[in-house]
C-alpha cells in the first residue's frame, strides 16, 4: 500500500478534471434530427478536451432555435434579444478578458436584425469564437423565408418561393473591415466540425464559424438531403488549414488547395461552379488589431481612481 501512494504521489495529476458531464446541463429540447444537436456535443467535446472552467466559460446567444445554446451547457450564459448577441458578447469580453467567450447566433439573429452588429463585431475583433447556425430558415417562428434562404424557397411568408437572393455569410464577412478568422463546416461531419471550432478557439481574435446546419423539419430539400451526398462538400485543405487526419482528409470526394492567408482567393472559393458546398478555412490574419485588448488597458485600476480621472475629464466643461 505504501509503495502505491508513493507511486500516485510522483503523478502530475490534475487538481480538478472535469467530464463531458461537468458542462452539460437540461436535454437539449431541439428537434429530432437537428444539426443543433451534433455542435452542441463538439462544443462540449471541446470544453472537456481544453478543460475550459466552466466558472470561467461565458456562451451569449440572441434568439432563436440555436439561441437556446446556453440553456444547455453548465457555464455562465446569457440568452439575449433577437441580433443583440454581440454587443452584450462585447461587453463581457471588454470587462472581463480572462473569460472564455462564445457567441450562438442563427443566420436570421445574425443576418438580418442582427446585422449592424454583426459588421462592427468582425472590426472589433474582440478574442471570441461566433457560431452562425445557418439553417437557412427562420425554424423557431415555424418557417420564414431567412436572409439566407435560397431563391424559391416556400415558406409562409413567400408561399410561391423566395424571390430575392441570399447573404452569404461567408461572402460578407470576408468584406467587413479588420476580419480575421472566417471558416465553414457541416454539422453532419463531426470530425471537420470539431477540428473546426478547435482552430476557431485557438484563434487570437474573433473566429467566424458558420455551420451548415440541417432543420429536417423546415427544410427537408436543404442540407438535410445533403447528408446522402457526399458530393455536396469539397474541402478546402491546407497546412494551415483546418487539422484533419488522412482518414477524414480522404472522405471527400473533392479537394482544393487553399492557402488561408489569401483573401482574394478565398472570395473565388465562397461560391463552387458545381454548386457544392466549400468547407475548411477560408480566411486567417493573427495580426488584426484587436479591440479588447485596447480595453484592457489598466483594467484593474480602483474604481476611486477611475473616478478621479473621469471627473477631471468632465470638469474641463464646467462652465
Ligand atoms: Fe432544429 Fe429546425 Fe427543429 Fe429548430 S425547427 S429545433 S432548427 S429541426
Amino acid at each position: 500500500m505504501i509503495g502505491i501512494k508513493a507511486d500516485l504521489t510522483e503523478l502530475d495529476l490534475p487538481e480538478v478534471y472535469y467530464s463531458i458531464g461537468d458542462y452539460c446541463s437540461s436535454t437539449a429540447r431541439w428537434c429530432p434530427g437537428c444539426g443543433a444537436h451534433a455542435i452542441l456535443t463538439s462544443v462540449q467535446k471541446l470544453c472537456r478536451e481544453e478543460q475550459l472552467p466552466p466558472e470561467k466559460t461565458v456562451f451569449v446567444s440572441g434568439i432563436g432555435c440555436s439561441s437556446r445554446f446556453p440553456h444547455y451547457m453548465k457555464t455562465y450564459g446569457f440568452h439575449g434579444l433577437h441580433g443583440r448577441a454581440f454587443p452584450v458578447a462585447e461587453g463581457v469580453k471588454f470587462r472581463r478578458p480572462d473569460l472564455d467567450v462564445f457567441v450562438i447566433t442563427g443566420d436570421g439573429d445574425c443576418c438580418s436584425i442582427g446585422a449592424g452588429h454583426w459588421v462592427h463585431a468582425i472590426r472589433y475583433n474582440m478574442k471570441m469564437v461566433v457560431l452562425l447556425f445557418d439553417n437557412e430558415i427562420y425554424g423557431l417562428t415555424k418557417k420564414q423565408t431567412s436572409p439566407t434562404s435560397p431563391v424559391g424557397t416556400q415558406s409562409n411568408t413567400h408561399p410561391k418561393g423566395s424571390i430575392l437572393p441570399p447573404i452569404n455569410p461567408i461572402q460578407s464577412t470576408l468584406g467587413f473591415t479588420n476580419v480575421s478568422f472566417v471558416a465553414q463546416t457541416a454539422d453532419w461531419n463531426p470530425a471537420h466540425l470539431y477540428a473546426t471550432i478547435k482552430k476557431a478557439h485557438e484563434h487570437p481574435g474573433l473566429s467566424f464559424v458558420r455551420i451548415l446546419q440541417r432543420c429536417p423539419v423546415w427544410m427537408l430539400d436543404g442540407f438535410s438531403s445533403d447528408v446522402s451526398r457526399p458530393e455536396s462538400l469539397t474541402l478546402l485543405d491546407h497546412e494551415n488549414g483546418i487539422e484533419l487526419d488522412d482518414q477524414v482528409r480522404n472522405s471527400f470526394g473533392k479537394i482544393i488547395q487553399h492557402d488561408p492567408s489569401n483573401i482574394d482567393k478565398a472570395r473565388e472559393y465562397v461560391e463552387l461552379e458545381d454548386g457544392s458546398n466549400p468547407i475548411g478555412l477560408f480566411y486567417q490574419n493573427t495580426e488584426a488589431l484587436r479591440y479588447d485588448e485596447y480595453g484592457a488597458h489598466n483594467i484593474k485600476m480602483p474604481v476611486n481612481k477611475r473616478l478621479e480621472g473621469l471627473n477631471g475629464l468632465l470638469d474641463k466643461y464646467a462652465i
